[in-house]
């Protein structure tokens, strides 16, 4: 599978998959159409089908204007969804499985940032389509959910595979390590990790797809039930989602 990243907007990121045996090619969370057809044009595809995570703007955008330029392609987005996702061809739900050409990827419902938020596994090519979820030492902000359930959707993205790639669908890299080493100050892996992705950014290239291992032993978020963590806001008897709660708090509350 060949997976090309298109930065759009401030700091989105639009993924093209394409499935190199058969052609068929995908994109996930077009904010916007045009850099998606130019793109397109220029290799001579066409679009068999998009996916969504989640219904917002920044994801779904360009959703009717792909659909006008390409009326064959496939709509993939949340069941749950369809009051607020127009036009869903393949409604999907926890457990399901779809497909592009020969890549399969499982569908696994993580509600939080919003109540029907997806994302998509493409477990042989160990690639995460992950929306707003999960980002790289951070994760979206919770405006639909509870903490229980967002914390709950974190361990499910946490049971995958370390070596996992993440693609998820902001760069918001740098400014996460900021407020991560407000946690984990003392984590060396934090450190030299913040190095490498300010040089990364110093030269503008892309500190995303993250690798799964590295988010396991570096983002505040995924680690709410580690004993270094809930030291450090100090509920070491608290329960993993009301740390997770606390911690997205001060997130939002955090100016780096
Ligand atoms: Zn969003
Ligand atoms: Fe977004």
């Amino acid at each position: 599978m060949e997976i090309i990243q298109l930065p759009v907007l401030s700091d989105n990121y639009i993924y093209i998959v394409t499935c190199e045996e058969t052609g068929m090619t995908g994109v996930v969370d077009p904010a916007s159409a045009d850099p998606v057809i130019a793109y397109l044009m220029a290799k001579n595809k066409t679009l068999d089908c998009i996916f969504n995570t989640h219904h917002h703007e920044d994801h779904t955008g360009g959703n009717e204007k792909l659909l006008q330029r390409y009326p064959d392609c496939e709509i993939v987005a949340p069941a749950s969804e369809t009051a607020r996702i127009p036009d869903i061809d393949v409604p999907v739900k926890d457990g399901s499985t779809v497909r592009l050409g020969m890549c399969t990827a499982k569908v696994m419902e993580v509600p939080g940032h919003t109540t029907g938020h997806v994302i998509y596994w493409f477990e042989k090519q160990n690639a995460l389509f992950c929306g707003d979820s999960l980002f790289s030492l951070g994760c979206g902000r919770m405006f639909e959910g509870t903490p229980e359930q967002m914390w709950a959707s974190l361990k499910k993205i946490r049971s995958l595979p370390d070596e996992t790639h993440v693609y998820c669908a902001h760069e918001y890299t740098l400014d996460n390590a900021g407020f991560a080493e407000t946690i984990e100050a003392t984590n060396p892996l934090l450190k030299s990790y913040r190095k490498k992705i300010e040089k990364m950014r110093s030269k503008n290239e892309p500190t995303v797809p993250s690798v799964l291992a590295i988010e396991k032993s570096i983002n505040p978020f995924l680690r709410c039930d580690h004993p270094e963590v809930k030291k450090a806001v100090g509920m070491e008897q608290a329960d993993p989602a009301a740390v997770f709660a606390e911690i997205r708090k001060r997130k939002d509350n955090f100016r780096g």
